[in-house]
């Protein structure tokens, strides 16, 4: 079954396959049926694949990427009118804003994560990724007009940022004037979590795996009992892997690199994770870094933060957390914590 969808905002038209085929059957037995489809959102690829006990499957398949868009247009967009970001940051200091549950509980983490990572992790450097001009990155054509930012501007830019000149008191957030807000650091894994939230209010889905962009979640078991496997692309050969894991059951997997999101310059990569020391794409040695944690925020919070502070932090930050990390240098030397050295089966 094929069909097209369009997206309500109106900035892609999607294109749905959804294919079925049946997986278990018989008398007085449900059948599971394995759904997959591709789509996009949050300027990413949405890949799903559900085994699911009920007949009109594709429902589930369209809630989850309604799901999506209204985390998008709702919640988290920097550039979304509708959105709470936007809202907050373009809320007053002195009158603050007063965040959801939700968004507080976010911002918990963030700030946590921040402070662990000695600020390596901070959602406010929305200025500075504004005057890189990352959300224009995809666009092929950008490396021919691509400029560096100006070394005032951006000086000034960070001036204006850090997350310690955030005020939070209850739910009331007051945040100075020129501080953005911006969560595309932890967008793809907050959606993670989500979906494994409506997944799990859904008896019909028994086992999902979803890939949205660079965060993948694995949920609940196959009907062959079999573990996912989740690739880990290779850094610098497109299309190939550079080491496959091998899970069983709830689990987030987000990667972080150098070679997803980048422009060229005089033969120099400029990448889209910024080091907030200096303002520049981080220069740690790491040009791929992918957490494995129950938690979709935090694989998503702690790649980010792991790939500014390089091996050592990063290894550190990962064990603080108790989470796992497969991390890639420059000259393709691997390092990883112990626990996912359990989980490779191919590398
Ligand atoms: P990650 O390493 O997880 O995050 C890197 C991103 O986080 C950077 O792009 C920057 O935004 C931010 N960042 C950089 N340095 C730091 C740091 N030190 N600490 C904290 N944050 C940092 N892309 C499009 O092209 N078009 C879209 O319309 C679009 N919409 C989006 C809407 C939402 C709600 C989200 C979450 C993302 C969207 N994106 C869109 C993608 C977005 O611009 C980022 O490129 C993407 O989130 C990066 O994710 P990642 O997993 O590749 O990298
Ligand atoms: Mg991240």
């Amino acid at each position: 079954m094929k069909y097209i969808r369009q997206k309500r905002n109106g900035l892609y038209m999607l294109l749905l396959s959804v294919v079925m085929m049946v997986l278990a059957g018989g008398c007085g037995m449900k059948k599971t049926e394995k759904v997959t489809c591709a789509d996009t959102a949050m300027g990413t690829i949405v890949q799903q694949t559900l085994y699911v006990q009920r007949e009109n499957s594709e429902i589930t398949l369209n809630e989850i990427m309604e799901l999506l868009d209204s985390l998008e247009k709702d919640t988290l967009s920097w550039r979304e009118e509708t959105s709470e970001v936007y809202s907050i940051n373009s809320s007053s200091e002195h009158t603050g804003y007063v965040l959801s549950e939700k968004m507080r509980q976010y911002l918990e983490i963030i700030r946590d994560v921040w402070m662990q990572s000695n600020g390596a992790f901070d959602v406010t450097v929305g200025e500075v990724t504004g005057l890189w001009g990352i959300d224009e990155w995809q666009q092929k054509e950008v490396c021919d007009y691509f400029q560096l930012p100006a070394v005032e501007e951006l000086q000034a830019a960070l001036k204006n940022s850090g997350f310690e000149k955030i005020k939070i008191e209850g739910k009331q957030i007051y945040m100075p004037a020129h501080i953005q807000l911006d969560l595309g650091a932890v967008g793809k894994g907050i959606a993670c979590d989500e979906v494994r939230t409506l997944l799990s209010e859904n008896e019909s889905v028994t086992a999902a795996v979803i890939s949205i962009g660079g965060s993948v979640l694995t949920y609940g078991e196959k009907p062959d009992g079999s573990s996912w496997k989740v690739a880990i692309q290779h850094p610098r050969i497109e299309g190939e892997t550079i080491a496959v894991l091998q899970l069983k059951g709830d689990w987030s997997i987000s990667t972080s690199g150098d070679y997803e999101r980048y422009v060229e310059k005089d033969g120099k990569r400029y990448h889209h994770i910024i080091d907030p020391k200096t303002g520049y794409p981080a220069d740690s040695g790491l040009i791929s870094v992918t957490i494995v944690s129950e938690s979709g925020i935090l694989s998503d919070a702690l790649s980010t933060a792991c790939f500014v502070l390089g091996k050592d932090a990063g290894l550190e930050l990962a064990e603080e957390y108790g989470v796992q990390v497969y991390m890639v240098d420059k000259d393709l030397n691997v390092y990883m914590t112990e626990g996912m050295d359990k989980l490779l089966v191919l590398r």
